[in-house]
């Protein structure tokens, strides 16, 4: 385990369930202490924070909704009370409200944009400042194949990962000098709670034929973390078995 990982805190939003739990306990293998954000599922975020302490790590479960800026706000302010910098990011909680546009509601479409998008300001934004005064940081969100692709009844969806990927590539070029990497990963199909139903005749679109894991997400996410990702900054990485 590395020192310096020991001594960087990773906030990775949306722990509790799905890629965020394995994004959570894949950090606290390499040494991160882990803070677990969820929304509402604290059994979840327990489950994930109990596995990460009796493997030897550290983590903790924070509740905050990142489409609300004043609550996101608050807790991140609390967080900060803590002297060891949050030196990783993982922009990860997100959900799907999914409709044909023409029978969208505007709950749907406000909802999904301000999880995804509004999230990313939330969250990124007030740890921006600690991370340039220590020099170093890695930010990385979760994209998706849908915001490049495209996908049927998933305008909000596209727009909202779509946004992820402009967003992620300002703030690269905002943030390159300070050694602050930001990166999207952009996951195909992964088996979790979100794709639930996923019929047989999509999985076989997909050219390796099967599904992702969500580790399969966490080691990629792992690696735009770590030390030798260290000129790795404004990408897309897709995992997605080849579906792009
Ligand atoms: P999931 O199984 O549905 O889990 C979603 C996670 O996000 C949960 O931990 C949930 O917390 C949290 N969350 C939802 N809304 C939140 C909010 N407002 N504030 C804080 N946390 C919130 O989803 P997943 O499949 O792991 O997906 C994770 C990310 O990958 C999402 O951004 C998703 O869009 C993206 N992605 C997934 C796939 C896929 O195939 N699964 C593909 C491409 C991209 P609670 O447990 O408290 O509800």
């Amino acid at each position: 385990m590395s020192k310096a990982a020991s001594d960087r805190r990773a906030l990775v939003t949306g722990g509790s369930r799905g890629i965020g739990a394995a994004v959570c306990r894949h950090l606290a293998q390499m040494g991160h202490p882990v803070i677990v954000n969820f929304a509402s599922n604290r059994e979840a975020a327990d489950r994930v924070v109990e596995s990460i302490r009796s493997d030897g790590g550290e983590a903790d479960a924070v509740q905050f909704d990142v489409a609300d800026g004043d609550a996101t706000g608050a807790a991140i302010e609390q967080l900060l009370s803590d002297k060891r910098p949050i030196s990783v990011i993982v922009n990860n909680a997100g959900i799907v409200r999914d409709a044909p546009l023409p029978a969208m509601s505007c709950d749907q479409w406000h909802d999904v944009i301000a999880t995804t998008l509004g999230g990313f300001y939330n969250v990124t934004k007030p740890l921006l400042m600690q991370m340039v005064q220590k020099r170093w940081g890695r930010i990385i969100s979760m994209s998706s194949i849908s915001a490049i692709k495209g996908n049927r009844g998933q305008s909000n969806y596209a727009a909202a990962k779509a946004g992820i990927i402009g967003a992620t590539k300002s703030l690269a070029i905002e943030m390159a000098k300070r050694n602050i990497t930001v990166n999207a990963v952009a996951p195909g199909l992964i088996e979790t709670d979100m794709t639930a139903g996923v019929p047989d005749f999509v999985k076989k679109m997909i050219p390796m034929q099967r599904m992702g894991s969500a580790d399969e997400v966490a080691s990629v996410v792992g690696f735009l973390a770590s030390e030798p990702a260290s000129y790795v900054t404004g990408q897309v990485i897709g995992v997605d078995g080849g579906f792009l």
